[in-house]
C-alpha cells in the first residue's frame, strides 16, 4: 500500500494548488486535507445513467446523450443559442441564454454531446435551460459513482473542488480511531467508508436517506463531530480545575446580616442554588455556573450572597448589566442590602463625569470599592480591579455574542457566576454548554399571582386604556411597550413619542412618564427612579424595559404589536408585572387581519404557557440555536455537520460516550480531537 499523507497536511504543501486556490479554499474554511474530506456535498448528480430521450420526465435531472442535429443562434425575442439532440428515441431541445463563442462551436451539428440539466415541457417538445454539456465519444462509460455537488464559492468552481476532494479521498490517511465496537453498536460504518460513501456515492445508494442525512455514512460522520465536541467540552471543564482562582471561604458574617435584614425569607430553591455556587468559590480554581431562573425567581439575592462571601474575604466582586437600566436598578438594590453593612458599593455609568468616572476607576484600583456594578459595555473598556475574586454576568442570553471577558486576574481568573432567565434547552445545555456547570432555580417566591395574559385585537384599544386608567385609579401602576420596529430606528423613536403624547392627552389625571434607548442614560435613570418610587404612574417604553426592571406595584402591562416580537423578549417583558400582591395581567394587543399564521401560533403559545422552559423551547424550535448561542463565549466548537434536533440519538450517545474513551482509550480521544479539532479553525484552543 502507497504511503498515505498525513490528513493534517497543509494545503500549501500540496503541489498543484496554487495560493489563489488556497484562498478560496480558507473562504470554505478549508487549510488542509482534512478539511477537504469533511467538505461533504450538499446534493449529488445521478451521472451513472443515461435516459433515453422517450423517458424523460419534467422536472426530472437526467443525463442524456446523442447527436446534435441542429444548432442555431437566435437573436429574437433574446439571443440564444438553440441546439436539437437526437437520440434513437426522440429528440430535446438544448436552450442558453448565456453562452461562449466555444460553446457554438462544440455543440455544431454532427457533434455527440453528453448533456445533464433539468428537463421541461416546453413550446419546443422536452427541453433543457443551460444543461452541462460535453463533447464525448459514443461509447465514453458512464460514471460510476454519483456526483457530488459541494457548497462553493465565488471563483472556486464545482470541478476543481470535485478534484481536490477525490484527491484527499485517494491520498490522505483516514485511519479508523475509535475501537470498532463503538461505532458497530451505533450501527454505524467505518471512518474512512463513510467519507467514500457521501463523496462518492454507489449508483444504487439511497439518494433520499443521503440527501436528507440520516443516511448511516452522515450519521458516523455526525457523531464523529460531537463526540469531538463533547471531549472537547469535557476537556475544557478538566482544564479549568487546573488553572488557578481564589479561595474563598464561606461567609458567616455578611451573609447572615444581610439575610437576618431581608423582608423575606429564600426560598428552598434559592438556598438550593446558593450553597452549590457557595461550594464552588471554596474551590482554588475557577468556577463556571449558569444560574437559571425565570423571571423573578429571585437570582439577584442569590448574586449579593456570592458577592458577601468574595469580599469577607477581602476580595472585590463585580455585577455586569446588559443595560444601563438594570445596573441602575442593581446599584439601587445592592446599596440598600450592602451599605447597611458597611460595604464600598461603586458603579460604573454612561451617566458619569469624566471626575465621578475617574474617581470610581480609581476607587476599583486600588480595592476601596469593594463591590462593583456596570454595564457589560463598560467593563469592556478598561477596569483594573485591585483583587478581583468574582464576576456575576446577568441576563447574560441579552448581551449577543460574547466577547471573552478582559477580568483576567494576575496569578488566576475570577470566578464566574452567569446568570439567565432564559432556559437553555436540553438538547444546547448537553452540547454547547456541557462544559459549564448549572445551577436552576426552580420555584418562584411564594405570593406572586400569575399574571394573567389577555390577547386583544387592536380594535378593542377603547377597553384597554380603560383599564389602563383603572389601574392607575387604584393606586396600582402599568406599564404601556410600544412596537419593535426594526427596519427603522427613527420611526420606532416617533411611535413612541406619539403614543406618548396621545396617552398623556387621553388621561389627563394620570402622570406619564417616557423612556426609550435612544435618551441619555442619566434622563432614563430619572424617568426609571420616577417610576419606581410611584411619582409616574403610566410608564410607555420601548422594550429597553425588557430586562430585570423590578417595580413590584407595577400590576398591568399593555404590549403593542405583540406579534412581532420574539416569544422569549415577550416572555421578559411580562416578568416586569406580577412582582407584586396585587392580581397583574399583560395585554397583547395585535393587529386584527394582519396577524399571519405563524404569528398567531406564536402568540398563542405565550398565551397559554407562563412557563419559561417550554416557551424558550418553542422559540428555539420556530428560530433555531444561534439566539441561544449568543449565551456563549466564543470558542466553543460549533457543529458543522451534526443538527441536535435530527441527531438527537446520537448526542446522548457521544456524551457517554466521551466519558468512556477518556476513562479506557484516553489515547484515542487525543487522536480523535487532534483530527476534528485540527479541521476547524475555530474549535477550542485549550
Ligand atoms: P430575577 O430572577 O428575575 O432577577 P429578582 O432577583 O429581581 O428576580 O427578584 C424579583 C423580586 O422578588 C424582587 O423584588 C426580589 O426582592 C423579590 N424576591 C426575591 N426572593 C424572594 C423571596 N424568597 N421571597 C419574596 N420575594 C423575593
Ligand atoms: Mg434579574
Amino acid at each position: 500500500m502507497a504511503l498515505k499523507l498525513p490528513a493534517n497536511t497543509k494545503l500549501s504543501d500540496i503541489k498543484g494548488i496554487t495560493p489563489a486556490l488556497q484562498g478560496r479554499l480558507a473562504k470554505l474554511g478549508i487549510s488542509n486535507l482534512q478539511g477537504l474530506l469533511l467538505h461533504l456535498p450538499l446534493r449529488y448528480l445521478d451521472e451513472t445513467r443515461i435516459v433515453p430521450i422517450r423517458e424523460l420526465r419534467t422536472g426530472e435531472q437526467a443525463q442524456v446523450q446523442g447527436e446534435i442535429v441542429h444548432a442555431e443562434v437566435q437573436y429574437r425575442p433574446r439571443k440564444s443559442l438553440i441546439c436539437r439532440l437526437k437520440d434513437e428515441t426522440g429528440q430535446l431541445v438544448l436552450r442558453f441564454l448565456h453562452f461562449y463563442p466555444s460553446q457554438v462551436a462544440s455543440l455544431k451539428e454532427g457533434s455527440c454531446i453528453r448533456a445533464f440539466g433539468e428537463v421541461r415541457g416546453g413550446f419546443f417538445g422536452w427541453e433543457m435551460v443551460h444543461p452541462q454539456c460535453r463533447k464525448v465519444a459514443e461509447d465514453t462509460p458512464v460514471a460510476e459513482a454519483l456526483t457530488p455537488l459541494y457548497p462553493t464559492t465565488a471563483g472556486l468552481s464545482q470541478a476543481s473542488l470535485q478534484k481536490w476532494v477525490a484527491f484527499a479521498l485517494q491520498q490522505a490517511a483516514m485511519d479508523e480511531i475509535l475501537p470498532a465496537a463503538i461505532y458497530q453498536h451505533l450501527g454505524l460504518p467505518a471512518f474512512a467508508d463513510s467519507l467514500h460513501q457521501l463523496h462518492h456515492p454507489a449508483a444504487n445508494v439511497d439518494l433520499a436517506s443521503l440527501e436528507s442525512r440520516d443516511h448511516p455514512a452522515w450519521r458516523r460522520l455526525a457523531f464523529d463531530e460531537l463526540l469531538a465536541q463533547q471531549l472537547s467540552m469535557r476537556q475544557h471543564h478538566e482544564r479549568r480545575k487546573h488553572q488557578g482562582a481564589p479561595a474563598l471561604a464561606p461567609s458567616d458574617k455578611l451573609i447572615t446580616a444581610l439575610l437576618r435584614r431581608l423582608p423575606f425569607a429564600l426560598t428552598q430553591a434559592q438556598q438550593r442554588v446558593a450553597l452549590e455556587i457557595g461550594h464552588d468559590l471554596q474551590q482554588a480554581h475557577p468556577m463556571q455556573r449558569l444560574l437559571q431562573g425565570d423571571v423573578g425567581s429571585g437570582k439577584t439575592i442569590v448574586a449579593a450572597m456570592a458577592a458577601l462571601q468574595a469580599i469577607e474575604n477581602g476580595w472585590q466582586a463585580a455585577i455586569m448589566a446588559p443595560t444601563e437600566i438594570l445596573a441602575e436598578q442593581h446599584y439601587q438594590k445592592m446599596q440598600d442590602w450592602l451599605h447597611p453593612l458597611g460595604i464600598q458599593v461603586a458603579w460604573l455609568s454612561g451617566s458619569q463625569g469624566k471626575k465621578e468616572r475617574r474617581a470610581m476607576l480609581e476607587s476599583v484600583a486600588n480595592g476601596e470599592a469593594q463591590l462593583v456594578i456596570g454595564t457589560h459595555a463598560l467593563f469592556q473598556e478598561h477596569v483594573v480591579f485591585q483583587r478581583l475574586a468574582l464576576a456575576i454576568v446577568d441576563e447574560q442570553h441579552r448581551f449577543g455574542v460574547q466577547q471573552r471577558l478582559s477580568l483576567r486576574q494576575k496569578g488566576g481568573q475570577p470566578h464566574q457566576l452567569m446568570m439567565s432567565a432564559t432556559p437553555i434547552p436540553r438538547t444546547l445545555s448537553m452540547s454547547y454548554f456541557a462544559d459549564l456547570d448549572v445551577s436552576v432555580i426552580d420555584e418562584l417566591p411564594p405570593g406572586r399571582t400569575p399574571v394573567v395574559t389577555r390577547l386583544v385585537s387592536d380594535a378593542r384599544r377603547e377597553e384597554v386604556l380603560e383599564r389602563v386608567q383603572q389601574a392607575c385609579m387604584e393606586g396600582r401602576q402599568a406599564y404601556w411597550v410600544c412596537p419593535l420596529i426594526e427596519e427603522s430606528e427613527a420611526l420606532q423613536l416617533q411611535t413612541v413619542t406619539e403614543t406618548f403624547e396621545n396617552l398623556q392627552a387621553t388621561f389627563p389625571e394620570l402622570r406619564v412618564g417616557l423612556v426609550h434607548g435612544r435618551m441619555k442614560p442619566a434622563e432614563k435613570q430619572a424617568v426609571m427612579t420616577a417610576f419606581s418610587t410611584g411619582e409616574t404612574q403610566l410608564l410607555v417604553a420601548t422594550t429597553v424595559i425588557e430586562v430585570g426592571v423590578d417595580v413590584p406595584n407595577a400590576s398591568l402591562m399593555v404590549i403593542e404589536h405583540a406579534e412581532r416580537m420574539g416569544l422569549s423578549q415577550l416572555h421578559q417583558l411580562r416578568g416586569r408585572v406580577g412582582r407584586g400582591a396585587a392580581k397583574s395581567s399583560c395585554i397583547l394587543l395585535y393587529q386584527d387581519g394582519r396577524l399571519s399564521e405563524t404569528a398567531r401560533a406564536r402568540l398563542k403559545i405565550i398565551y397559554e404557557s407562563s412557563d419559561g422552559f417550554a416557551i424558550a423551547q418553542a422559540d428555539l424550535a420556530l428560530r433555531g440555536p444561534g439566539e441561544f448561542m449568543g449565551v456563549r463565549q466564543s470558542g466553543v466548537p460549533m457543529l458543522k455537520i451534526a443538527d441536535l434536533e435530527r441527531d438527537q440519538d446520537l448526542l446522548e450517545a457521544a456524551r457517554s460516550i466521551a466519558a468512556e474513551l477518556l476513562a479506557r482509550e484516553p489515547r484515542a480521544a487525543e487522536m480523535h480531537l487532534a483530527r476534528w479539532l485540527g479541521h476547524a479553525e475555530e474549535l477550542v484552543k485549550v
